[in-house]
């Protein structure tokens, strides 16, 4: 955490990767963060805005074909979001934003390179996969199941150097069979709602990563929890 001990969290260019309410990310990381009485500054940054190097953790949403390759092709300019992964910063992304930090991904039926900051690559699929999202989430993360909405024409082949977040159990994922990536202290998934909202969690696991912090105080999850098992019952029955 920075020096001040302020959490600083980025949001990255809401004016290109933004769907599906992915915004609801930086809003609950700031509230579970200030319930755990820690100091915090959330940040917007435009695409024609620097990335700022020294935040704690870094935020990237979904967004259509068109915004996606603009995104990368400024962040790959930009270069700052390389340098603080490297500096130890966390970095959690989602969809069009996952796809982007692999090292290439299709989008307008071209291939484009990505930041190359997690090991895969994303093509095209046979059809769009919209609809619920669900999977268990790596045991070594220690978090209940994940659940979301996934819309995407992608699908993400991972390679050996990263490990998929969760097996899937509803829905498409990456490639029907393993959801989201992870390495380190980045990790991406295809998961709107938005994820942290959903799978609070998951948003304490990345607060976890940036403080160093082996455990937060609990907060009170129970509608969370409610809402997931909704979620799962509800794709269960259907
Ligand atoms: N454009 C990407 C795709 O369709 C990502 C979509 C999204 O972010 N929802 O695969």
């Amino acid at each position: 955490m920075s020096s001040e001990s302020t959490l600083r969290l980025v949001w990255v260019y809401p004016d290109l990767l933004s769907t599906y309410g992915d915004r609801g990310n930086l809003l609950i990381l700031a509230h579970r963060a200030a319930a755990r009485g820690l100091a915090v500054e959330a940040i917007e940054v435009r695409s024609d805005e620097p990335v700022p190097v020294s935040a704690d953790i870094y935020l990237l949403g979904g967004g259509e074909d068109g915004p996606q390759a603009l995104a990368a092709q400024r962040l790959l300019a930009d270069g700052a979001l390389h340098r603080a992964v490297e500096n130890g910063s966390a970095l959690f992304a989602v969809c069009a934003g996952y796809q982007l930090i692999g090292r290439s991904f299709t989008a307008k039926g071209a291939q484009h390179e990505g930041l190359g900051l997690l090991d895969l690559v994303s093509d095209r699929g046979p059809s769009r996969a919209v609809g619920e999202l669900a999977g268990a989430i790596d045991s070594r993360l220690g978090l209940p199941p994940l659940t979301g909405f996934e819309n995407h024409g992608g699908r993400t082949h991972l390679g050996p150097e990263c490990s998929a977040l969760a097996t899937v159990t509803v829905g498409v994922g990456n490639d029907e069979v393993s959801e989201g990536a992870w390495r380190g202290k980045v990790l991406g998934t295809y998961a709107h709602g938005p994820a942290l909202a959903r799978n609070p969690q998951l948003g304490d696991l990345l607060l976890r990563w940036a403080t160093g912090t082996a455990q937060l105080r609990p907060l009170d999850d129970g509608w969370h929890d409610r809402l997931r098992q909704e979620r799962l019952s509800a794709v269960a029955a259907a």
